[in-house]
């Protein structure tokens, strides 16, 4: 039996009345710019990351751009991030004409080792942007610590981790900002491309704002030069339907996640690394093995859904030469791109089909 990593169509059938009579009422009043509904979403996510400021823009990676405009992050700044993540995480910061800093990941959660942040920061360091790969938090209070004693701000890439928590608080409320990507293959995704920033910094808030409009409050008056970058009221809408059902999604993935650890324990494959401080949500359940490419070749000879994230840490990537950085400088990250795979856990995922894929694994091994 084929398994998918991932099937939309499962998610989308049982809402779909809700969801069809949300975008309904949207082409009712057809205010599909910044409509009631981006305001009505953003108090629901605000509260639901318990912060004071949601602010709806159109990607993962535009919250990222702006989150860190708004930090200040300019031409000559430096930003520390991990060297494993989304190509975004990197991209967004020479966007800005600024310069990405990378730091090796811990080897069992594959996120930024906070040990290795204090020696990359320089004078020109403005911001630490951890990324909670996967679905669980980076360690977040050595990173404040650092950040705290050089005066950086902190901006969350938590565009995986929309419900994770550290320490009891919510991943996007932890640093200065946080940011989502509502992807359609996020853990809460729209239909098409959509993001936000999370925030407790009333300025920090007003700047998004402003940056996502055009850098204007009023129509042709531009305060700063920003961007067309705003959360369609269509996918806010559908946003609003879908997430009060995120908490039973996540309980399901974990549900998912404990069976597969139960199932995989005692096999020379490395499972999910949970830190007791994280809730982790899983939006990927990722393993590693040194024979990974050829459980790769297993799994597509049984159709069982599969995919690396990521294959190839950013210090490889041909755009980012220019850095000088070389192999050897990040190890952790380029064994977890040789050695990683992820595995289906979508919530929908039947008990039969994860056994499929359980058994697949297993015989793998044995
Ligand atoms: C998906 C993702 C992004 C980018 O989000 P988009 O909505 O696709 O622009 C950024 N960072 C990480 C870690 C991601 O997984």
């Amino acid at each position: 039996m084929a398994v998918p990593l991932l099937d939309l169509k499962r998610q989308y059938a049982p809402i779909r009345a809700e969801i069809d009579r949300a975008v309904k009422q949207v082409f009712d009043h057809c205010g599909f710019i910044m409509g009631p509904e981006v305001k009505a979403f953003e108090a629901a996510a605000a509260e639901f990351c318990r912060t004071r400021h949601a602010v709806g823009v159109a990607s993962g990676s535009d919250a990222l751009l702006l989150a860190l405009r708004a930090c200040g992050v300019g031409p000559g700044d430096e930003v520390i991030t991990s060297a494993f993540s989304f190509f975004a995480s990197a991209g967004v910061i020479d966007h800005l004409g600024a310069v990405p800093v990378f730091v090796d990941i811990e080897p069992d959660t594959y996120n930024i080792d906070p040990a290795q942040i204090e020696k990359a920061v320089t004078a020109k360091t403005k911001v630490i942007m951890p990324i909670h790969l996967f679905g669980q938090c980076a360690n977040m209070d050595p990173i404040l610590n650092i950040a705290a004693t050089h005066g950086l701000k902190v901006v969350e890439d938590a565009a995986q981790a929309i419900g994770s928590q550290y320490k009891g608080r919510s991943a996007g409320s932890i640093g200065d900002m946080g940011c989502f990507s509502f992807f359609p293959t996020k853990n809460l995704g729209c239909a098409g491309d959509g993001g936000m920033i999370t925030t407790n910094d009333d300025a920090l808030a007003d700047m998004v704002r402003l940056l996502r409009q055009h850098g204007g409050r009023t129509e042709y008056v531009h305060e700063v030069i920003g961007y067309n970058s705003r959360l369609d009221t269509l996918q806010a809408a559908i946003l609003l339907v879908k997430l009060p059902h995120l908490r039973g999604w996540t309980d399901s993935r974990r549900h998912n996640a404990a069976r597969y650890n139960a199932a995989f324990a005692g096999l020379p494959l490395k499972t999910p690394a949970v830190r007791d401080w994280a809730y982790h949500i899983y939006n990927q359940y990722t393993v590693a093995c040194d024979n990974r490419d050829k459980l790769l070749a297993w799994l597509k000879d049984r159709q069982i859904g599969h995919k690396i994230y990521y294959p190839v840490p950013f210090h490889f990537q041909h755009c980012f030469a220019g850095l000088g950085y070389k192999a050897g400088d990040f190890p952790q990250a380029e064994k977890a791109g040789k050695t990683v795979v992820s595995l289906p856990i979508f919530g929908e995922m039947t008990a039969t089909e994860q056994d499929e894929v359980i058994d697949a694994v297993v015989r793998f091994f044995a």
